[in-house]
């Protein structure tokens, strides 16, 4: 190993030392950080992660990128170690023209309107985000001006997220899901909708938290490097494959919000989990790509969650945990939780009308970074939008615009991996059943795991050594199309609703 090599090494493990001690900041700030302690911990965060941030962009680190990156270093580098070593000097490369005050206080902005806006949203009241709203758009195009200059904010904050996938792409995939879903709601609605009323009542919390863990085991969570925690939104984070937190929200009155949630947020860990362990605690490891992320959540929630033979081998143990199930037939259940309806929250929403949720938001982030709509019109263009794809204008601005935290930790250009996510799902989909047969005969058989195993050698194996396009490509052999979204959609809409 050259001398450059092997100081590379130790400088990426101290480095790490930094990033760990902010993951873990931000785990306890979500999950268990009282009120007045919160201040303290937005002091140690910035700390620690200002430190990590200088050590990222120090002249040492970039001395040695540049010898490894020379031909005679970077030819005897293995596969991992050249991948690292080209993302990051890329990175470095962007990085280091944002001043450190800037960065420095763009942290602090972040953490301080993560607070304003779950105060904001507690008492729906969007004056109360609305400055610190304003603040993050704007720092959040200043830090884009310093990594790529001269480029189109959006843009970059589109690349930042799924990269390879720009907004000519989006698009296109977008208006083609608009054009073929607005009529197929349209009809959906106008047929015979489910009873819900045997899923009204109050739902055990303590009994909803042990469906969390059955659901978890069941699509190969794995508890020995996983944990969970309880947060007002859901999400997963994770310091390696071998520590990968998810959290959860449990309404009382609400329990199929728990239950896909959970299925969602443990299949973005069983990603993480099975990334290849020597990519851990590198650029190589965890997946950076928002929209391939989100395409093994949303594969678990709603491609394997919502089919009916997903829950034939549990079913009967979701009644002994949640007696009022037992009253609930397969099939009722099924309706259900394919139970289309024009609805206020996107966390809620049934997978066909959430595509117009996720279109909404992109159309006003490309209002605001492009056509510079001031931030006090937005509620008001939010509630238009609402108006124009799912019917319905939002009481408030709790279950309006101030329904996501996204926005308040300056995550602009995210929101479009969720679909994006959905989109290749479907790709995936009918590339799986091509290898491995039909998907409602392997769930019906309780061979869950051998779909997971899929998943874990095609994909989660990476991490982020592919760019999205390359996964399409690895996986499917095919460009990026809404098509097989769309037949999805069709093909099992028709059969619930008897279109
Ligand atoms: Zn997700």
């Amino acid at each position: 190993m050259s001398e450059t090599l092997e100081k590379f090494k130790a400088f990426l493990e101290e480095k790490n030392q930094y990033d760990h001690v902010t993951t873990l900041l931000y785990w306890d700030m979500e999950t268990v950080t009282p009120k007045a302690g919160q201040a303290g911990h937005v002091d140690a965060l910035t700390y620690f992660s200002t430190k990590s941030f200088e050590m990222g962009t120090s002249k040492e680190l970039g001395e040695m990128l540049d010898t490894l990156a020379k031909p005679e270093e970077f030819e005897a580098l293995d596969d991992t170690m050249k991948f690292i070593v080209t993302r990051m000097k890329r990175d470095m490369d962007k990085d280091k023209r944002i001043p450190k005050e800037r960065f420095e206080a763009f942290v602090r902005a972040q953490a301080e309107a993560g607070n304003a806006w779950r105060d904001a949203k507690n008492a729906s009241d969007y004056s109360v985000f609305a400055p610190h709203l304003r603040n993050m758009i704007e720092m959040t195009a200043e830090m884009a001006g310093y990594t790529d200059p001269g480029k189109e904010v959006y843009d970059v904050l589109l690349d930042k997220y799924e990269e390879s996938m720009d907004s000519a792409t989006i698009d296109r995939l977008f208006e083609d899901l608009k054009k073929e879903l607005i009529p197929l709601v349209k009809q959906i609605l106008a047929a015979k909708q489910p009873d819900d009323t045997k899923f009204k009542g109050n739902f055990d919390i303590n009994a909803q938290r042990e469906v969390q863990q059955l659901l978890l085991d069941y699509i190969g969570f794995s508890r020995e490097s996983g944990a969970v925690g309880e947060t007002e939104h859901p999400f997963t984070l994770n310091f390696c494959s071998k520590d990968v937190r998810i959290s959860n929200h449990y309404h009382e009155t609400e329990p199929l919000s728990a239950m896909f949630s959970a299925i969602h947020e443990g299949g973005h860990a069983i990603f993480e989990q099975n990334v290849n362990p020597e990519y851990d605690n590198t650029v190589a490891g965890s997946c950076n790509y928002m929209g391939v992320h989100e395409s093994q959540s949303r594969f678990y929630e709603n491609i394997l969650g919502r089919n009916k033979n997903f829950w034939l081998p549990i079913y009967d143990k979701l009644g002994e945990l949640l007696p009022q199930f037992k009253e609930i037939s397969l099939d009722e259940f099924y309706r259900e939780i394919n139970h289309v309806r024009n609805s206020l929250i996107r966390t809620e929403a049934d997978e066909v009308t959430y595509c117009f949720h996720i279109i909404l938001r992109y159309e006003i982030e490309k209002a605001i970074f492009r056509d510079h709509v001031a931030v006090e019109d937005l509620p008001e263009l939010w509630n238009e939008k609402m108006k124009e794809y799912l019917g319905i204008t939002p009481g408030n601005d709790a279950e309006g615009i101030l329904q996501d935290m996204h926005w308040s930790d300056g995550s602009f250009g995210y929101f479009p991996s969720y679909l994006l996510g959905s989109i290749y799902d479907g790709m995936f989909l009918e590339t799986l059943e091509k290898e491995l047969g039909s998907v409602d005969k392997l769930l019906a058989a309780g061979k869950i795991g051998e779909i997971t195993k899929w998943l874990n050698e095609k994909i989660h194996w990476y991490g982020s050594t592919r760019v999205p396009k390359e996964v399409i490509q690895n996986v499917c052999g095919e460009e990026v199309s809404a098509e097989p979204l769309i037949r999805y959609f069709k093909k099992k809409y028709t059969e619930i609703y008897n279109l």
